[in-house]
């Protein structure tokens, strides 16, 4: 297809400015703009975080985020419509927001934010806090998310092991188990992260089954999608005590509402899905883009094509 009008979709300003990201594809062979729902209908190529209806209509999509869960793969198909995701640039970002979710955890961070609120100088019991190394945690999901998880983590001196859809060793990864063994994985670590896509596959992978089979004093994280994990019984499991405690960035409905127990638990730490967020967004977002014009105009497939 032809690219001559490029759009900046405005829904994108909830990670950054639209205008940061006009700004950074200027010296585009085509023209970018800022743009709102009424614009659509201009543009080549659209640079979104939302869906819109009126995207069926251009040639290419592009998806700030890696997740494309909400965008209906189908209609895209049919209309075709070219789909991108923005997977392979947030291992950093999520991985240094990881570990700093199990330092909270192993240096009691959380509590002593907690207590400064309070004015209070708690000290913690003679044997809460503890180091990492030593520690294991299964990243469930290798790719980007889950190297980045596992880079920051290894230098931490923590033991990861991995799970995906082979059990193809990845680097970074002391064993990696195929999904159907994720029981057997995930049974002994004292930390269970959750980076895999929202899939029919992964839906509610993380069930009662699954916390009933961690360890008591594990903790779990998600830093995927809020569907991967079946809500309710991530809170029995905290309530009931089949696991110790939970990093969480996202939720079956975002923002987490007000009345969700999730907020109150001590050993919870709740985050409002910025796992990722970083003031280098739009430029990572802004270098795939560019990639993928380039592609286009030297007639190669494009880079992280999901539809
Ligand atoms: P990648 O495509 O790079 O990696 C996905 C990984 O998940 C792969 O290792 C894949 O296995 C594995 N996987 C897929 N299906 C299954 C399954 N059924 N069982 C076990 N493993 C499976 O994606 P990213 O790492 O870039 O992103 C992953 C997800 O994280 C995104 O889709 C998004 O939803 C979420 N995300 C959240 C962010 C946040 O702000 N909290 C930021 C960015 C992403 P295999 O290696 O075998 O292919």
């Amino acid at each position: 297809f032809d690219l001559e009008q490029l759009g900046v979709h405005d829904s994108v300003a909830s990670v950054f400015p639209p205008e940061e990201l006009a700004d950074f594809l200027a010296d585009l062979p085509v023209s970018v703009d800022v743009i709102g729902d009424d614009e659509i209908s201009d543009c080549d190529a659209v640079v979104t975080i939302e869906h819109r209806e009126a995207f069926l209509e251009c040639d290419w999509i592009h998806s700030i985020q890696a997740g494309v869960d909400r965008f209906p793969f189908d209609e895209f198909e049919d209309h075709d419509v070219i789909l991108t995701n923005s997977t392979g640039i947030h291992g950093r970002t999520v991985g240094e927001t990881v570990a700093g979710y199990l330092l909270s955890f192993s240096r009691r961070l959380h509590d002593h934010v907690a207590n400064q609120q309070e004015r209070q100088w708690h000290r913690p019991e003679w044997d809460e806090a503890f180091t990492l190394p030593g520690t294991t945690a299964c990243v469930v999901g290798t790719g980007t998310l889950g190297r980045g998880v596992a880079e920051t983590l290894g230098s931490l001196g923590v033991r990861v092991t991995g799970v995906r859809r082979s059990e193809e060793p990845v680097p970074g990864f002391e064993d990696v188990y195929a999904n159907e063994d994720l029981h057997t994985a995930i049974g002994d670590a004292d930390f269970v992260v959750v980076t895999v896509p929202l899939t029919d596959e992964t839906y509610h992978l993380f069930d009662a089954d699954a916390f009933e089979t961690m360890r008591e004093d594990a903790s779990f994280v998600n830093v995927a999608r809020g569907s991967v994990v079946d809500q309710p019984a991530l809170i029995d499991a905290l309530e009931s005590g089949a696991i110790r405690g939970a990093a969480l960035d996202v939720f079956e409905d975002e923002p987490l509402p007000e009345e969700s127990p999730l907020w109150e638990m001590d050993e919870v730490i709740v985050t409002p899905h910025s796992a990722a967020l970083t003031r280098d967004y739009f430029r990572d977002v802004g270098e795939l883009v560019e990639t993928n014009v380039g592609r286009l105009e030297a007639d190669e497939a494009f880079t992280n094509r999901v539809v």
